[in-house]
């Protein structure tokens, strides 16, 4: 992705949680070998949602809980054929990420939510682009998709579906404090006009419980304004950055050169979430990691992360998998 012309949370939040990784990630296209259950588990537990409310939203009158669970476990086993059954053959083993268990989550979330949503959907996936060129007339546009947006009342509730193994005391809090949370507030403010407030519909994906705790955050409207003031600041230090990498390239050819751009946040983000940061090693082998541009250490490969081609890389499979079918 070109970070000169648009930038995701995604993207975002790794850079604000240590640069030298953002560099890694989404300069270097590094991404380590090997699949993950819970990406795979959830971006399926999120097309399977993601289709049901397209039907909830056409056809509010007519369908029932039991429609919607069908179109959603038919979704998920779709993509799941593509992306998860090729490589976890057996679903014990995998157990509670299973297609098995998904179906029977899905069957609880409509039986719990179908009464709240229905008659209130008003977008499903619904991409949103800020542009910040009055902040700056180099900085790119900040670019996300919003899962679900309902009606409430005279506003609007934006919907964030999210998996979980647990909820801990201060996950409320991390929401609320999240650059993802204000991206998409502002996002709301300014295409609906209205101040919206949002809600994770978290869905607990335990071994002997399933459960939906959904966390709702509100902010006042100056909230939007501290956002904007500090995406800018971020967005400037990434352009510097970006700069900066060019020149280490030029200049820094040994192993032991030292980087200008993208300084390493050495501490704790190397082992923030009880779990060791991917590039660990990578940090700790090179202070210069630039040789590994065009040669990927073992371990790794490329692959380059942009959300617009990755989202429609996944629709065209699932079309040429029906195609085929
Ligand atoms: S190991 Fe630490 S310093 Fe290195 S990229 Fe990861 S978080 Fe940054």
């Amino acid at each position: 992705m070109d970070y000169t012309e648009k930038i995701d949370y995604s993207s975002l939040s790794t850079y604000m949680g240590c640069p030298r990784k953002f560099m890694f990630q989404y300069m270097m296209h590094l991404r380590p070998s090997g699949n993950s259950i819970h990406l795979v588990f959830g971006s399926c537990w999120h097309y399977g949602l993601e289709e049901s409310y397209s039907l909830l939203k056409k056809d509010p009158k007519n369908v029932s809980a039991m429609d919607l669970t069908i179109t959603s476990i038919k979704a998920f086993n779709k993509l799941w054929e593509l992306d998860g059954a090729p490589l976890w053959k057996d679903e014990d083993l995998i157990f509670p990420k299973s297609p098995g268990h998904a179906a029977n989550m899905y069957k609880q979330y409509w039986e719990r939510f179908l009464e709240f949503d229905h008659g209130k959907v008003l977008a499903v996936e619904a991409p949103f682009a800020i542009n910040l060129s009055h902040y700056g007339s180099h900085l790119p546009r900040y670019i996300g998709r919003i899962d679900l947006i309902l009606k409430d009342g005279e506003g609007i509730e934006i919907i964030d579906h999210k998996t979980a193994k647990a909820i801990y005391k201060i996950t409320p809090q991390s929401f609320e404090n999240s650059f993802q949370t204000d991206g998409y507030l502002t996002a709301g403010r300014l295409f609906y006009n209205k101040i919206p407030k949002i809600t994770y519909r978290m869905a607990l994906c335990q071994k002997s419980k399933i459960d939906f705790q959904p966390i709702t955050i509100s902010k006042r409207a100056s909230a939007i304004d501290h956002f904007l003031h500090d995406l800018v600041f971020y967005l400037k230090k990434i352009q510097k950055d970006i700069t900066l990498l060019e020149e280490d390239k030029e200049k820094c050819t040994n192993r032991t050169d030292l980087l200008q751009s993208f300084h390493r946040c050495y501490g704790q983000a190397c082992t923030a979430f009880f779990s060791q940061c991917t590039y660990f090693d990578l940090c700790r082998l090179r202070n210069n990691p630039l040789g590994w541009i065009d040669k990927a250490p073992q371990g790794f490969h490329y692959d380059e992360w942009d959300p617009d081609t990755h989202d429609e890389k996944m629709r065209n499979r699932l079309a040429d998998a029906e195609g085929k079918e």
